[in-house]
């Protein structure tokens, strides 16, 4: 067993009982370990507990010198279901990154409810920001605790069965001898790839944030799970912004906006009537689902 989990562990519980260090732990449930922690700038500001609206300004991304996004400017509507869609490397996931506060904009500016981002509290941030990774991390600990810790002030039994239950894990819990106490391996080992987002889904229904930030996987989930997700983004979405990344045309469809980004750029936005009326690079991509749907399961 790798020393970093039982060090997160050791992180998160501590974290869980005195709250100090609440800010490592939501971090480390919103990101995967090991990642270069990199500098991204925080105030001391309060955040009031509503859906934000977003603005991005300029917002350019670079690793190592290369740049990734480029000159984003883009407003999210407060409590609206945004997508983002574009080729592979785009840079879809680094943008929900940069938005996440997880990676330092190396030029431009984001903007809550008008003001600075730079200018709010870290934990107040990362205390109303549910992030669900492709490959969401999962600690060494019971199924339970896995989505309790999401809750800086914990949760009851009750309330982890209540999101277990929206996240469409349910059955899967039903099966297990020991239920939610079920221990789940380091790294989430024993879980598939589509119940590890389920449980960062279920994490989500009990934290109750006014931001989601949802990045779709891009393969193997069957249709049922598919519906599930779906379900569960627009249960959240009542009471949320959400952002998601989004492969699939369903996704897509459910979103009030859209982000078309290609080589690190926004090429185009608007709806999906509008961009599938105006926009080249949104009809090839659209073209590609379309391939991919009739294709079979050729994701
Ligand atoms: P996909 O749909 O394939 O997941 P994406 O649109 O989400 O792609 P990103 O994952 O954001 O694209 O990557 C955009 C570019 O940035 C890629 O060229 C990638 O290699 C690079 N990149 C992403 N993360 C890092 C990192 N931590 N360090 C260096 N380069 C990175």
């Amino acid at each position: 067993l790798a020393p970093e989990f039982y060090q997160a562990l050791k992180e998160l519980s501590s974290a869980f009982h005195t709250g100090r260090e609440s800010i490592t732990a939501a971090k480390t449930l919103e990101e995967k370990l090991g990642e270069a922690k990199e500098e991204v700038r925080w105030g001391d500001q309060p955040l009031d507990r509503l859906p934000p609206e977003l603005e991005l300004k300029g917002v350019s991304v670079a690793y190592q010198g290369r740049p990734v996004l480029k000159n984003i400017t883009a407003t999210i509507a407060a409590g609206r279901m945004v997508a983002i869609v574009g080729p592979s490397g785009a840079g879809k996931t680094t943008l929900l990154r940069v938005i996440a506060g997880l990676v330092p904009v190396t030029d431009g500016q984001i903007l809550i409810n008008g003001q600075s981002r730079e200018n709010v509290r870290e934990e107040a941030w990362f205390d109303q920001l549910s992030y669900i990774a492709q490959h969401p991390y999962i600690f060494s600990g019971s199924i339970y605790d896995n989505v309790a810790l999401a809750n800086r002030k914990g949760a009851s039994k009750r309330e982890v069965f209540k999101a277990i239950e929206q996240a469409g894990l349910a059955e899967l819990v039903a099966l297990l001898e020991q239920g939610i106490q079920t221990p789940i391996g380091e790294g989430g080992r024993g879980l598939s790839g589509g119940e590890k987002q389920r449980l960062a889904l279920a994490r989500a229904f009990v934290k109750q944030p006014s931001l989601v930030l949802f990045d779709e996987p891009t393969k193997g989930l069957d249709l049922k799970t598919e519906q599930i997700l779906l379900q569960s983004m627009s249960q959240l979405a009542k009471t949320a912004t959400v952002i998601t990344v989004a492969h699939r045309l369903h996704t897509v469809k459910q979103a009030d906006w859209i982000l078309v980004l290609d080589q690190g750029e926004v090429v185009a936005q608007g709806t999906h009537a509008d961009l599938e009326a105006h926009s080249p690079h949104y009809r090839q991509l659209l073209g590609l689902e379309e391939v991919r749907v009739e294709g079979g399961r050729k994701e």
